[in-house]
């Protein structure tokens, strides 16, 4: 039989929904058209096209780390954030669309001051890509981007480069549960964002395979109550926090209460608000410095 595209796009949507994985076209489609190297859009005229052997093998090898369900930006190496590529690998997080809310949120904090020159701070920055989109769209700013994986600053540093904004960047190795370095509690920031680690370590299990199997579970649980991080970011927050300034951090959907409580130990005179997805979900935990 000849594997045309519309007989390989069909036989594998099929097969990849046999086994169990959602949205099984588009994920097809999108391996179909790296391995072509033509536009989604083109496969539909291309239709009838024949498949060679190179091309084949190549699809085959891809479609079965897809059914092994390694995520699909891991198999591509990219992923798209607030419509900018970013270059992922398993060394960090892929970017999720409701972290993309979180940078659209800390764009409209900071809209009256779009052409100052901004001081940012991003923890737990894995791929780069809240720090790398909010600088972007703010042309004078600056930023700084922390993790503790020299794997994960190694993507973010070519993110940064890619998208043109490695002169404004400075990327730090260093581990938020231990020491934080000199250089960031010397400084005051007008913004820090942060994705840390915020499930809670039993249900590592319970996630899917997908992300249990693939991802980088040091950017995904912390402690028993997914709160390890949030409470090493918070101990250090009042010493970093410029006058006027935000933090807004993402976080799990029933942890609003106990990070109130845990920011307040730290900041007893801090205002914090909750800020909820599009999907209705309490998902990001603000601290306002805001002058009284
Ligand atoms: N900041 C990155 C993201 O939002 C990585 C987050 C993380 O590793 N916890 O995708």
């Amino acid at each position: 039989m000849k594997w045309t595209v519309q007989k390989i796009i069909s036989w594998s949507q099929d097969y990849l929904q046999g086994k169990g994985v959602e949205n099984p076209r588009l994920d097809v489609e999108l391996l179909l058209e790296e391995v072509l190297g033509i536009s989604r859009i083109r496969l539909y005229t291309e239709w009838d096209r024949p498949l060679d052997e190179e091309e084949l093998k190549k699809f085959k090898s891809l479609l079965k780390r897809r059914v092994q369900r390694e995520p699909l930006a891991y198999i591509l190496g990219r992923r798209e954030f607030y419509s900018l590529g970013f270059k992922v690998n398993s060394a960090v997080l892929v970017p999720r669309p409701e972290t993309e809310e979180l940078v659209e949120f800390a764009l409209d904090f900071l809209k009256e001051k779009k052409e100052e020159k901004i001081k940012i701070l991003d923890l737990c920055t894995g791929s780069g890509c809240i720090l790398i989109s909010l600088l972007k769209n703010l042309p004078q700013s600056e930023g700084v981007g922390i993790d503790f994986l020299t794997e994960a600053l190694a993507v973010a540093q070519e993110n940064a480069a890619a998208h043109q904004v490695q002169d404004r960047t400075t990327w730090i190795e260093a581990d938020l549960l231990q020491d934080w370095p000199a250089e960031i509690l010397s400084q005051k920031f007008d913004l820090i964002t942060a994705n840390p680690p915020y499930i809670p370590e039993s249900e590592w299990t319970q996630l899917q395979e997908e992300v249990q199997f693939f991802e980088p579970k040091s950017a995904l649980i912390s402690g028993p109550h997914g709160t390890d991080v949030y409470a090493a970011i918070f101990e250090n927050l009042k010493n970093i926090l410029a006058s006027g300034a935000l933090f807004i951090g993402e976080m799990g959907e029933e942890q609003s209460k106990i990070l109130s409580s845990l920011a307040h130990e730290q900041l007893p005179d801090i205002k914090t608000s909750v800020l909820k997805d599009l999907s209705g979900k309490e998902r990001f935990f603000l601290i306002s410095n805001s002058p009284r």
